[in-house]
């Protein structure tokens, strides 16, 4: 029987013409094919004559290094594949062109040195995997920061925007309506007065709005932290939709719970504001003569507080796109500007804020619903936790409160912190 390094050289050549045959399917690939292959069977034969099997290592880097971005994402030129293809062609090869004897102890002597190189390849191949994901999820991550940092942009802008030409709007409608009260004809242009009002309202609160989602977003919404009790939040909000309840014949109705009624620390207003904007969404997805709720829960340290309608609900797969902005569903042009009609649209500002008001203070915010049916209405629950606070935050608590408000930032604008 011949040595190892005989056979190999006997067989070296056939094997790279039946690799070349076998493997390479253009001209192209053929030419670099055949250099790689070379120098593998160079590596091979060093590593038959005792030497160390690792100078098959840097060829595989060279190899899996010059796999370009195309090839990465369509598994084309894979080196596993073309070591593994390699390995079974030598095998024919040897079989073909020895004695089953000298195939068998080449085979076997060649083993551990093709086993190492596919080992390795394995693991370049997994790196090179690995990394071009995650520059693709990095370059993904900077485009969706870019846009959401455009509609920030945007709103900040459009918001400042349009508060000039509404004020000079306020100015000259109530010079307006002083001259006409003194020519004696206010009664008759009070219908168009009211319209004008109505109108310029709206707009003023869809422009704080805009600038309140900006201050969220920019971590520069500032908190007054008072002694304040949540019930009393609830009764205004029982009262301040009063006309719209009647109209609408829904039902409203606060369910005291423990906490409720218990004095703590919040910035009233704000809280006022973010349960407000759940009230009227309760109100206007839920179908004339329908109930809206306020309960609650005591937690250790935090209330749970829950606002629930019988209305149309939110199907899951949206229950996390409502919070950010615009993240209004439905058709937008079926949109009607009233606050309170049935599916009476907005801008899909009002859930960003409200989160922001509730993140601020350290709470959290989410919301229950089996899915979204007109018909069945299966009603929807949202969860509002605040953290009881017995006394203002001081430096202590708001680095408790830190990750969870993003707050620290701004405590020297704030009164509390
Ligand atoms: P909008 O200005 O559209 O009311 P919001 O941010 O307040 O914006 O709400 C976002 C979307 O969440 C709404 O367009 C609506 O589809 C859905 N939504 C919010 N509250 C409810 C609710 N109680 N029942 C059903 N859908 C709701």
């Amino acid at each position: 029987m011949k040595p190892n390094h005989e056979n190999f050289q006997a067989v070296k050549d056939e094997w790279l013409k039946d690799c070349l045959q076998q493997l390479a399917i253009t001209e192209e690939t053929r030419a670099s094919l055949k250099g790689f292959l070379s120098e593998f069977a160079n590596g091979l034969e060093i590593s038959l004559a005792g030497g160390d099997p690792g100078v098959l290592k840097p060829l595989l880097e060279r190899w899996s290094g010059a796999r370009t971005l195309s090839d990465l994402e369509s598994s084309a030129g894979s080196l596993v594949q073309v070591l593994q293809q390699a390995h079974g062609v030598l095998l024919q090869t040897a079989r073909r062109c020895l004695a089953a004897d000298e195939a068998l102890a080449l085979m076997s002597r060649l083993q551990p040195s093709l086993l190492s190189a596919n080992e390795y390849a394995i693991k370049l191949e997994i790196e090179a995997v690995t990394s071009h994901l995650t520059r693709e999820l990095e370059l993904s991550n900077q485009t969706l920061e870019r846009l959401d940092r455009s509609k920030s942009d945007f709103i900040a802008i459009a918001a400042h925007e349009l508060k000039t030409p509404l004020t000079l709007i306020e100015g000259y409608l109530s010079m307006l309506k002083e001259r006409i009260e003194y020519t004696g004809m206010l009664d008759e242009f009070a219908i168009l007065f009211d319209g004008m009002d109505h109108g310029s309202r709206r707009l003023k609160q869809i422009i704080e709005d805009m600038v309140d989602v900006s201050l969220i977003d920019n971590q520069l919404l500032s908190l007054n932290f008072q002694p304040m009790w949540l019930d009393r939040i609830f009764e205004g909000l029982k009262h301040e939709f009063e006309p719209a309840l009647m109209e609408r014949k829904q039902e409203f109705t606060i369910h005291p719970f423990p906490g409720s009624d218990e004095l703590i620390y919040g910035d009233e207003e704000r809280l006022y504001q973010a349960f407000r904007n759940l009230v009227t969404n309760a109100i206007k997805y839920t179908p004339d003569g329908g109930t809206i709720s306020i309960s609650g829960r005591s937690l250790p340290g935090f209330v749970d507080v829950l606002v629930q309608d019988t209305g149309i609900g939110i199907l899951p797969e949206n229950q996390v796109m409502i919070f950010e902005k615009f993240g209004r569903l439905g058709n937008t042009l079926l949109h009607t500007s009233s606050k309170t009609s049935f599916k009476g649209g907005g801008p899909g500002l009002g859930l960003p804020i409200t989160k922001g008001i509730i993140s601020a203070h350290g709470g959290a915010i989410w919301v229950e619903s089996e899915t979204c049916d007109e018909i069945r209405c299966p009603g929807t629950t949202f969860h509002v936790v605040l953290p009881v606070r017995k006394t203002p935050p001081d430096h202590l608590s708001a680095k408790l409160f830190e990750p969870l408000s993003g707050f620290e930032r701004n405590r020297d604008n704030d009164t509390g912190f």
